[in-house]
């Protein structure tokens, strides 16, 4: 098939143009010729332009105005806190360090079921359940937390473990000073996070104080051991500024 007659006014850009050839009068605007590389360009040649030099000049009023800023921020209230000398209480339901809680008669609350570490996004939580025995008892039922770690490097404070706990042995404290110079440190024992023992409180193994089996245990009683209340309160940590957040089971 014969090639279509070519449009004398339409540039042909497909079609290669012989070096030093001369280009016809119709694409003399259109058509660049090159021929060898392209020539290189030095920026840092560039010439300043009209616009580089169209910034408004300093004025009085725009000196008074930016120092206005800065002497009315001088007299507003400073909102410094001078930390750690000052130490300003958190929000009640702050996430704080954790702290497994005991009964009133000092046994543990942690049934070492590993609901926590299971609910634990970050994988903060390693729980290992050891069996009490009659000799030996750490908690009312038949297991109690042999092991229990938090890595504080991992966990975010989020709260989910403690919204997982079936007996409400785990809570947060309002302690947030938890910066330490080596990363070992930063996992938490069991030892390290066990509420202390209150007034009316026998630290385990022992038998069960407030009854001899489960259900006489948990039936509550005026004249047996401390309120329970008063077994959730978290531990004194090194600031001794704990709380428990989320209150007990009634
Ligand atoms: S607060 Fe969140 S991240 Fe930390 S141990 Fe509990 S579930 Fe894990
Ligand atoms: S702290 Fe609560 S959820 Fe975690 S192992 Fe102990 S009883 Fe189970």
């Amino acid at each position: 098939m014969a090639d279509a007659p070519q449009n004398p006014d339409q540039p042909a850009h497909d079609a290669a143009l012989p070096t030093g050839a001369a280009v016809p009068a119709q694409w003399e605007n259109s058509v660049p010729v090159v021929s060898g590389p392209p020539p290189q360009v030095d920026v840092s040649q560039r010439r300043l332009e009209e616009d580089d030099f169209n910034a408004p000049a300093p004025t009085l009023a725009g000196f008074a105005s930016g120092f206005g800023m800065t002497f009315s921020t001088m007299f507003k209230k400073v909102y410094t806190q001078q930390y750690p000398f000052e130490i300003f209480p958190t929000a009640p339901r702050y996430h704080g360090r954790h702290v497994l809680n005991r009964h009133p008669d000092g046994l543990e609350k942690c049934v070492g079921c590993e609901l926590c570490a299971w609910a634990c996004p970050a994988d903060a939580i390693y729980v290992e359940g050891g069996d009490n025995t009659e000799t030996e008892r750490f908690s009312p039922g038949e297991r109690y937390g042999k092991v229990y770690q938090i890595n504080y490097l991992r966990c975010i404070f989020c709260g989910l473990c403690i919204e997982a706990c079936p007996t409400r042995s785990l809570t947060m404290s309002n302690e947030f000073e938890l910066a330490l110079d080596n990363r070992q440190d930063l996992i938490y024992t069991k030892e390290q996070l066990m509420a202390p023992l209150l007034p009316g409180m026998e630290a385990p193994p022992h038998p069960m104080r407030l009854g001899d089996d489960e259900k006489a245990y948990y039936t509550p009683r005026e004249t047996k051991g401390a309120p329970q209340s008063d077994a959730n309160v978290a531990g004194k940590p090194i600031t001794g500024r704990a709380i428990e957040v989320g209150g007990h089971h009634a």
